[in-house]
Formats: C-alpha cells, structure tokens, sequence
C-alpha cells in the first residue's frame, strides 16, 4: 500500500486492540465522541458528507476553478515561507502546467515526504493565484508511478481536528466487518416498499461501486440514502410510540368529578366559549379524568383564547381536591396569568398564589410556605414554581405556557414535583405524577407534530373568539417616520393606545429565566453584551425621544432589566390605560392583552424573526377597534429580511407563517426541538423527505405489533444508548 497522508495531518493509527475499534486510547476515544460515535455500530451508521471523484487525473492546465478535480504531479520545490505567515508552499508539475500546494497548517513529516522528486497525487479546487494556479489545503498522497486509480467514487466523512479521513475509513471497516448487519425490517416489507436491505445500502454508502452516480449519492437521493432515512425515521417514530405507552403506565391522579369551580367559572364568563373552545375543553377533561399523566398541548393562534380553557382545566383539579401550577416563561406574561386567574378564580374562592424569581426572598418563602400546606389551591409564577425549596402538598396539574421555551431539565423537574407528594384525592396515589397541560401559540407544522412532537396529543383551538378583526399590517420605510408619528398621536388622542416595540434580545432577563437553551448559547457570543447594551441604549433613547415629542400623553417604557415589581406595575397602567403609548422591547411577545392597544409600531422589523413578528403582531386586534401594525424597516434589507417581511404582510395565519418559517430555519432551531429531548434528524429532511416519514409513521405500530423483536432491533441500532430519551 501506498503511504496515504492526509492534507492536514499524519495518518498514522494508534496502537489498539483490533477487536474493538471503541477500546482505544482515550484521545481516540475523545475524537470519536466529538462525532458521535460511542458504539462501535455508530461507526457503521457514520456515514459519508459527501463522494469526491478519484477515478480520473485532470491535467494541471484544464484545472479550473470552482470545480474539484485530481491532479497527479512531481514535486520540483517545496519551501517553508513565512511571510505572510508560516506557511508550506509545494510546487508540483504533470508536463501540461504548474501547481502551487499550500498548506499553512502541516506537519513536519509533510515537509519531509514532499520533497523534490516525490509523485503526489492531490484533489481539491484549483484557484488562480500570485504564482500561478494553486490549491489550498488539497487532499493529497504521495504515490508511485504505477500506483492505480481507484475504480469507484472516494466518501469524504464527517470528522474533526487530528482524526485524518484515512484512520476514519480504517476504523469503519473494520466495524463493517465485525458488526451484524442484518436486517431490522422484515423481507415481505423491504420488498413492498421497495428498499434495499439493510446490508447493501450500507454497503453502498460506505464503498460506492465503479459506476455509480456521484450526484445521487452526494445529493442524497440513492436508494441506499433513502433507506437510512426510513430507518432513521422510523427509530424516532418507534421511540415516540414506545414512550407515548410507557407514559400510559404511570400513575397520576384522577381528576374525574365535575364540580362547582368549572361550572361556577363558566357561569359566570361574559362571553359564551367558541365551538373550538369547548371540544379543547372536552377533550382535557377527558385526559383529566384518567389514571395516567396527560401531555396535551393546547394549541391556538395568538388571541384563540387558551387562557380560559386552562383555567377551566386548573378549577377541574381543585374541586378534585388536587393543586395546580400555571407557568409562564417571563415575570409578565406569568404576572398576567396570575391577573387573568385572580379575576376568574377570586370570586369562586378558590385561593391563589404568586411566585417568582424576582419575588422577595421573604415572600417568596410564605408563598412556598403556603403551597406546601394547601392552602393555596392554584399557584402562580414562573419556573421558579418548580424549583428546589418549592414543595406542592398535592399536585394534580401543570399548565406550562408556551413550553417550547422552558428546557428539559425544567420539564423533567416539574415531573418531579408530583411524584412522592401525598394525593388529597379520593386514590390518594403516593407515587402519581401530575398531568401536564401546555399551551403554545407557536404553530406546530404537520412534519414536526408527525416526528418531534408525535408522543404528545394536540387540541387545537382553530377559530378566533367572535368579533375580532384582522390586524392591517403595513411595511414603512424609517423614512416616513413622520408619518408614523402623526399616526400614533391621532390613534391615542382618539382614546387609543398604541405599542412602540424595539429590537433587543432579552437574554439576563426574562428569556434567560426561561433557562431557553439557544438563547443561553448565543449569550456566550462575545460582543453579544456590547450589542445588547447599545441595543437597550436605543430602547431607552427612543422612549426619551417618543415622550418628547407626546408631552400631552403618557409614555410608559418596558424591558428585561426592570425589576419584577416595575414590569409589572407598568404594565398594569398600560392595561388601565393610564399609559397611552408603551414602548417595549420583546418582553411583551408573548401573551400580553390590552384589548384598548389597536396600533403596534415594530421598528427594526428586519432584525426580528418570523415568529416573533407575528406573536408581537397578536398583541394587536384584541379589541373591537381596527387594528394596524406597522412594520418599520431600515433600508437596505437583506434578502432574508425581506423574505420575512414579505410573509408576515401577506399573512395573518399562524400556520402559514410557521410553516415559513420551518423552511427559513430548519427544524433545529425551530420550536425549540433541540429541548423536546428527542435526538436530531441526521439524514432526513423533515420537508424533502415528508413521504419517508409518512411511510415511517405508518409502519412503526404495525412492526411494534407483529414483529417486536424487529422493532427492538431496529432501536437498539440506531438509538443505542440513546433509547432512554428525556421525554417528559
Ligand atoms: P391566547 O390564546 O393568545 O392566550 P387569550 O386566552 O389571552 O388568548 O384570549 C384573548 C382574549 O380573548 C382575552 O381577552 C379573553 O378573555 C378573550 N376571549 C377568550 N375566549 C373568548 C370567547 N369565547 N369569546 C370572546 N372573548 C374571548
Ligand atoms: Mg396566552
């Protein structure tokens, strides 16, 4: 064989034990760890980014840019230059033309091996440069001169610093021999939907044949690719079915027996429920009443009305002797809650109590006090309502708004909170955990519902409370601000109010209380706080600026860094409206309802998201006036920028926007699905490959019901250790 180095580093291989591939010195092990890779079956399952073309040699002279290409050379000079910084430059010709190498991170055996007069074989893109044609870090070995070509195309793996493709390869051959590849899908399936065995794609992936289509396998579309994502989809639709029935198995309290809370609240409504209102209701009352834990999320544009319906939920717990917890992600959004529920619930008796973070510690330990006795019957509060110290004596439900923005830990710690704690209830079950009702108005679209979100059922509230109008939305330059501005004064002279929101991202304040894992991530950017504080600067600014101009009316100002107890008293004079116009920042994305606040600047608009813009935009419409939103936007508007403006002016629906949005951002960030606990879709394309994870979806159950020890099979494979996910 010939010495194969790899561009960047030595290939040589540590001394292991060839039996296992994993039982390697720890470095090894760390490396492989980086890429996921902790079995030895996940070396099989590691498959190729992407097929390079070493069948054929380019000459030097028709290496164009732009396009990858082999070239094979003997090397004339090789020099260590050091301006403008080290760097090993290598000067190869083939007899039609000359190529510089540079490598400007290399090994001192590469400058040994690449000597005048040695042949290399290099692949990589060739660029014009100062001297002539060169490539940058090129791929690249030394042969000899009957060295043949391989015969099919060469898969380029995923890797990290210091693991050389070449040990890669090693390492997965060696797993391709010692591992059962057998497959986890029986032959009478395989041929009805048409997919190779398991065996073949796989080896079809790892070592392409002479022949086969670069395009198809880079791309993704190859059969051999196809299988791997059924298979993988198919492990997560196992994965979901299988806990969505574990979770049938534990134990929570019943919460059967209507009573006078959930009549007395509807009684006393001054609106009659919408028909969507009351088939949501019915079917969490259905959940409610049986011994296993419910995971509902009620679903509902912003405005659909899910507030009433979770308190219809938190009053069927009480008059079942049971507690329950509302939480909210933010101080305001948990503090409106908490003023919505004591409206409704006062009057029926029923006992309520306020907890947050921001809360003093003295009553913050009588609120605890009061929960832990029973006194208080529903608690109200942030995430700090499932921290250590806050102990329920009978907790029968949690409502969770918007829970794609807590994290798991949180979720899993709120499952905690039930378990051990004496039931009141008529089973009295020791060992119950509460049910779980979440509420989100972020859209889920279908691919998502159908794979992340599959082990939670849905009610979905999909018509507005009568009366509403839709929100007018309207795209102004900065420009015209002028204009704007005369607007605002007529709106609330006319006994209106009107929102002024600025662009900061909130991330010490309420965000960062919602402990939202990718926000705590982009926290660590640096310049991230420098950004922040100019951006606040211009918050405040702004107010200054706004309430000189309106010296007749009152302009109120909220963000992040207020304390609780400001926050909350501002928004309390906004909602009586002793403040005419509210300038914000995001802290009133989600929830806020003012229903006299019928116009919305946006300024910025470009630098908000898609969903943010339309949660902001819900703030709005909530009233019997017509309502505007105005989206002021800073010219030049960069062209994702413009794409999501695009669809927010043309569209007031939820699910449209979401479904944009998917698209615009992929799944990963979207809806916090890296919080669901469920592991992140490698191969598959939730949008590209739709009709995979239908067929998936629809032979999860019948594998799990005729042939279980495929299913089990197939779950090991693929999920491994991975099996015991963080669902709650
Ligand atoms: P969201 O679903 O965004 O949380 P809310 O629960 O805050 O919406 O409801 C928005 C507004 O609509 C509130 O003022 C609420 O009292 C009112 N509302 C809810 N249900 C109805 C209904 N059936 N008819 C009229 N108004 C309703
Ligand atoms: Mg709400």
């Amino acid at each position: 064989m010939p010495a194969a180095v790899d561009g960047r580093a030595r290939s040589r291989q540590p001394a292991q034990d060839p039996s296992s591939p994993l039982s390697t010195p720890p470095s090894l092990k760390a490396k492989l760890a980086k890429l996921g890779i902790r079995r030895e079956f996940d070396l099989v399952l590691h498959l190729p980014l992407r097929y390079e073309d070493e069948t054929r040699l380019t000459p030097i002279v028709e290496a164009h840019e732009g396009v990858p290409v082999q070239v094979e050379g003997t090397v004339i000079d090789s020099q260590i230059a050091y301006r403008p910084r080290r760097q090993l430059v290598c000067k190869i010709e083939d007899g039609s033309g000359l190529l510089y190498m540079r490598f400007l991170n290399f090994y001192g055996s590469q400058a040994k091996a690449l000597v005048a007069g040695a042949r290399v074989r290099a692949f990589g893109e060739a660029r014009p440069g100062f001297f002539g044609a060169e490539m940058v870090h090129p791929r690249y070995r030394i042969v000899r001169a009957d060295t043949p070509l391989p015969e099919a195309l060469t898969p380029i793996y995923p890797t990290t610093a210091g693991l050389p493709q070449a040990a890669l390869r090693r390492l997965i051959a060696q797993a391709l021999a010692q591992c059962e590849l057998d497959d986890t899908l029986p032959a009478e399936t395989l041929e009805q939907l048409r997919m190779p065995a398991f065996r073949d794609a796989i080896g079809a992936l790892h070592r392409p044949r002479p022949g086969d289509d670069a395009r198809a396998l880079t791309g993704r579309t190859h059969p051999a690719w196809r299988r791997m994502k059924l298979d993988e989809l198919l492990a997560q639709q196992l994965s979901m079915r299988l806990h969505y029935r574990e979770r049938k198995r534990r134990t929570a309290p019943v919460l059967d027996r209507p009573g006078p809370l959930t009549a007395g609240l509807r009684a006393r409504l001054p609106f009659r429920l919408t028909r969507a209102q009351v088939r949501a209701w019915a079917e969490i009352e259905r959940d409610l009443g049986e011994a296993h834990p419910m995971r509902r999320l009620l679903q509902g544009d912003v405005g659909s009305g899910k507030t009433v319906v979770a308190a219809l939920a938190a009053l069927r717990a009480v008059e079942n002797g049971y507690q329950a917890a509302v939480m909210a992600p933010t101080e305001i959004l948990a503090e409106q809650h908490y003023r919505k529920f004591s409206e409704w619930l006062a009057p029926l008796g029923v006992q309520l109590t306020w907890l947050s973070g921001s809360q003093k510690k003295k009553e913050r330990t009588a609120a605890a006090a009061d929960i832990a006795a029973g006194t208080t019957r529903v608690a109200v509060g942030t995430h700090a309502l499932f921290q250590e110290g806050v102990v329920f004596q009978s907790l029968g439900l949690a409502i969770v708004d918007e829970q794609h923005r807590f994290g798991v830990e949180q979720r899993l710690a709120l499952r905690a909170k039930g378990l051990g704690s004496q039931g009141a209830g008529a089973d009295g079950g020791a060992s119950a955990e509460p049910h779980q009702l979440m509420m989100s108005a972020t859209p889920i679209p279908r691919t998502l519902s159908m794979s992340y979100y599959a082990d939670l059922d849905v009610s979905l509230i999909d018509e507005m409370p009568p009366g509403r109008k839709p929100v007018t939305t309207k795209l102004i330059a900065a420009e015209r601000r002028d204009e704007v501005l005369a607007r605002v004064r007529e709106a609330c002279r006319a006994g209106g109010q009107a929102y002024w929101v600025c662009p900061l991202i909130e991330d010490n304040g309420d965000a960062a209380e919602a402990g939202a894992g990718a926000t705590r991530a982009q926290g660590r950017r640096p310049g991230r706080r420098q950004a922040q504080a100019l951006q606040l600067q211009n918050v405040l600014d702004t107010h200054a600026r706004l309430a000189a101009e309106f010296t007749d009316l009152r302009v109120g100002l909220v963000h992040g860094r207020l304390a609780g107890a400001d926050k909350a008293a501002v928004m309390a004079d906004f909602a009586a409206g002793k403040i005419q116009l509210l300038v914000a920042t995001t802290v009133i994305e989600v929830g806020v309802d003012v229903p006299n606040a019928s116009l919305m600047i946006i300024e910025h608009a470009e630098r908000f998201g898609l969903a943010q813009l339309h949660q902001l935009r819900g703030r709005v419409g909530r009233g019997a006036d017509d309502s505007v939103c105005i989206l002021l936007y800073q010219k030049p508007l960069s062209e994702l920028a413009r794409a999501r403006l695009k669809v927010v002016y043309e569209s007031g629906d939820g699910f449209e926007i979401a479904r944009q949005d998917l698209l615009l951002r992929g799944p990963g960030e979207y809806l916090g699905v890296r919080q669901s606990g469920a592991p992140l879709l490698r191969f598959a394309d939730l949008e590209l490959d739709a009709d995979l994870l239908e067929t998936a979806r629809d032979l999860a159950p019948r594998l799990l019901q005729q042939h279980p020890q495929h299913a089990r099979r197939h779950l090991e494979r693929w999920l491994g250790g991975n099996s015991e996910l963080m669902k709650v």
